[in-house]
């Protein structure tokens, strides 16, 4: 106490600087650099959270609002809010481009972030093996935009093959394929076709929309690869009692805007959804570090840096070994319990308690076909159909960030369940011209007569 109390004299005589907390900088408020911002609230640490966007988004259900089922709002929460209560945490709305090592300094857009400790949580994004040139045709999900794209995408289509007089054409406009068969990929094709063949069934009067053709594509032999292969042959049979054309060992070969090739064979289709890869962000050019194949930075047992004790690397950015000495999969449990790691590590740093080393707790995974089946697999416990349906609902929502966006999404998937229907059925974000490009006429002036769109 005598010692305290002499330091707390000089800190008030002005002879000796009072202590500076620690800068942490977290970039990224995904799963990862959420749940580190929120273990480190109310520390002594001084936090900055950096994202581009201002608010989270719980991407395991983007696919709902690309086909209609959710509202993006729904799904998102501002970071600002989620973190308003931590008084030592500020949030900044940037941009960030690289990371000055040697400097210890953050460049996000004009502003140059000093750190003492940087946490990386930049996520990932879509890949397309070294064809770029496919991404204009076959658009991937992984932001609100990308999802509130598609979504036009796919309502469009069903707008244009109404008006459609050549058959072929109509055809195309009603074939969609989804590529990739990895949870994103099934949930994405189950969900088109029961908006075709439920939601949208009564609507229209040229064309019947119960005829539309979903093709899932997946190049390896069968579905769900990181599943059992029991569950991957449920979720085949799930998908194709939905009428899912699904096509196994079949890997894309060319994409254009009227269709994809497989091998020799050609579909025509105006809508191809891309769900067959993704990319680290390039937190691992910033950094000059090591990667994997995939641009996942290589990162140690206590998931810092070599080298660098004071860089972290969580959730889809890091490519962590498991204990079964292989990548951990990039997946929101991993992101978010790296982040509730890297948070205790520096806190128990404070206190001089040791937790070195990130060990993953694998409760299992699930991924869902339509609205009432899904496939689960929990340790030794496997699920499929309505039981895994509701344990994956019941997930998700508590997950979901926001008692508003809980009772919402509750409402929203009761209303769908009881009556098919697809609350989100709005065709957003276009201007006349680009409806004009899709072959759409123009909207009308208000007070003129308007051209239908679907739905709500
Ligand atoms: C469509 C889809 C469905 C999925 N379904 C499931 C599922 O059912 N179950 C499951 O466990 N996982 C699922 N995942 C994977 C899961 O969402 C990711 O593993 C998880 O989001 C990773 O968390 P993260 O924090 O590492 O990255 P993210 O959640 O992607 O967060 C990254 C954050 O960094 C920000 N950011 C990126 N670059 C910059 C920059 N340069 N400057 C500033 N900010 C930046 C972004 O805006 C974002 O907020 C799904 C993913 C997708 C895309």
């Amino acid at each position: 106490m005598r010692a305290l109390n002499r330091r707390v004299n000089l800190v008030n005589s002005g002879q000796v600087e009072p202590p500076q907390l620690r800068r942490v900088v977290i970039v990224g408020a995904g799963f990862a650099g959420l749940a580190a911002a929120k273990e480190l609230g109310c520390s002594s640490f001084d936090v900055t959270v950096v994202d581009r966007h201002n608010y989270h988004i719980f991407q395991p259900l983007l696919y709902q609002v690309a086909t209609a089922g959710l509202s993006p709002a729904d799904i998102a929460s501002p970071i600002r809010s989620i973190l308003s209560s931590q008084k030592n945490i500020r949030v900044v709305l940037a941009n960030v481009s690289g990371v000055r090592v040697d400097e210890r300094v953050v460049i996000a857009e004009d502003r140059h972030i000093p750190y003492d400790i940087l946490i990386l949580a930049t996520g990932a994004q879509h890949a397309y093996f070294g064809h770029e040139e496919w991404a204009a045709h076959a658009p991937g999900l992984k932001r609100v935009d990308d999802a509130t794209y598609l979504r036009r995408r796919i309502l469009l289509a069903f707008e244009k093959a109404e008006s459609e007089q050549d058959e072929v054409k109509r055809r195309a406009l009603l074939t969609f394929v989804v590529v990739g068969g990895g949870p994103t990929g099934v949930e994405m094709a189950g969900a088109i076709a029961e908006l075709a063949r439920k939601a949208l069934a009564a609507d229209f009067r040229r064309i019947d929309p119960r005829s539309t053709r979903v093709i899932l594509v997946q190049a390896a032999s069968r579905l769900l690869p990181s599943f059992p292969e029991s569950l991957s042959d449920r979720a085949r049979h799930a998908l194709q009692r939905l009428s899912v054309e699904v096509q196994l060992d079949q890997p894309v070969t060319a994409c254009d805007a009227d269709g994809v090739r497989l091998g020799e064979r050609r579909i025509q289709a105006a809508t191809i959804v891309w769900a067959a890869g993704v990319m680290a962000s390039p937190a691992g050019r910033w950094l000059a570090s090591e990667t994997d194949a995939a641009g996942r930075v290589k990162v140690g047992a206590d998931l810092s840096l070599a080298n660098h004790p004071e860089i972290f690397v969580i959730g889809d950015t890091a490519c962590c070994l498991g204990a079964d000495g292989k990548p951990l999969p990039g997946v929101a449990p991993v992101a978010k319990q790296q982040g509730e790691f890297v948070g205790r590590l520096l806190k128990a740093s404070e206190n001089s308690t040791k937790e070195r080393a990130f060990h993953y707790r694998d409760y299992g995974m699930m991924a869902t076909i339509g609205r009432k089946s899904a496939v689960a697999q929990l340790g030794r416990i496997r699920l499929s159909g309505m039981p895994a349906w509701v344990l994956w609902s019941a997930a998700h929502i508590y997950y979901l960030i926001g008692f508003r966006n809980r009772m919402t999404v509750v409402l929203n998937w009761l209303w769908n369940y009881v009556t098919f229907q697809r609350g989100t059925r709005l065709i957003t974000g276009m201007s006349g011209s680009r409806m004009e490009d899709m072959g759409m006429p123009a909207p009308m002036e208000p007070g003129a007569t308007t051209t239908p769109v679907s739905g709500a």
